[in-house]
């Protein structure tokens, strides 16, 4: 038999520069600061996120790294030497740089000794059947902090991927990346335009659940099986009627008080918990 070819070293990812920066103005810095801005996100399809556990979390994901910007003295501690290793080795660039640096590019007075640049990925709707499981659909999803806060507990509830329908936060931005606590790495993304999703939808061959306030079945005795969608509607306006007609069944959260509602990332892990609890372990 033939003998397996060796894999040449040209293939392998080349070790990603190192530099040291200590000018505010340099532009490497200016750009990675624009990051800030969704247009410009969307222009290089590249995000921040703060943090060496993010980083991390990256790594072990295997998400694209494009830049470490690390504060002078931080590669002191091996967790953080063992990060920037292993992102330089899969061909990011390292940059150290002085106190001044670190906040302008993270806009913060005691900034995190790590800055990351990723680059974006999310999917389309061929992710939902390319990831079989219960999903979690929201419909223009306005809050970061909602939204990441769902990747996270979808994350931890054991489902499948998060679906953004229609127009939405963008996932990329740094406090939705934030608020998912490293799950974002971990969790799969996808998105598509409501009209999209209306004519996926007979596609699918699980169950669309809906939840609204004007649900006539209790989410304690919903078992709709996986695959199966959880949809969740708008912070102010709920679902919108085009989604809501499509769903197979509006199941709500009983509450007792005064409250009109709850809010979008409690009920998301309420329901997602009561959908999933016979699939969870300790
Ligand atoms: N005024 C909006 C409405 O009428 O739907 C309230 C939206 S609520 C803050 C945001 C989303 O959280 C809802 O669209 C729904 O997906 C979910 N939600 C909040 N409370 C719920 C409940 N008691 N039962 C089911 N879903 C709920």
């Amino acid at each position: 038999p033939e003998a397996t070819p060796v894999r040449p070293t040209a293939d392998l990812p080349k070790a990603g520069a190192f530099e040291k920066i200590s000018a505010v103005s340099n532009p490497k810095i200016k750009h990675i600061r624009a990051l800030q801005m969704r247009k410009y996100r969307a222009e290089t399809g590249l995000f921040i996120a703060e943090g060496v556990k993010l980083a991390a979390d990256a790594l072990k994901a295997g998400w694209p790294v494009d830049t470490l910007v690390l504060a002078l003295g931080a590669m002191e501690h091996p967790f953080t030497a063992r990060v920037a290793a292993t992102a330089r080795a899969r061909g990011a660039t390292i940059i150290e740089a002085n106190a001044p640096v670190m906040e302008k590019v993270s806009r913060r007075e005691n900034p995190q000794t790590v800055v990351g640049v990723f680059k974006q990925r999310i999917a389309g709707l061929d992710a939902v059947a390319k990831h079989p499981g219960l999903w979690v659909g929201l419909e223009a999803v306005r809050d970061p902090g909602n939204l990441g806060t769902v990747i996270r507990t979808a994350d931890a509830l054991g489902a499948a991927g998060v679906l953004l329908v229609g127009e939405t936060t963008d996932p990329f931005g740094l406090e939705a990346v934030r608020a998912t606590m490293g799950s974002f790495f971990h969790v799969p993304l996808a998105r598509a335009s409501v009209d999209a999703f209306l004519a996926w939808r007979p596609s699918f061959r699980g169950a669309v659940v809906g939840t609204h306030l004007s649900g006539t079945n209790d989410i304690r005795t919903a078992d709709f099986g996986e695959p199966a969608l959880l949809m969740m509607g708008n912070e102010q306006a709920g679902l919108s009627d085009a989604v809501a007609t499509v769903c197979d069944a509006l199941v709500k959260i009983p509450m007792a008080g005064e409250a009109d509602s709850l809010n979008l990332a409690i009920s998301t892990g309420i329901a997602l918990f009561e959908l999933r609890r016979n699939r969870l372990t300790l």
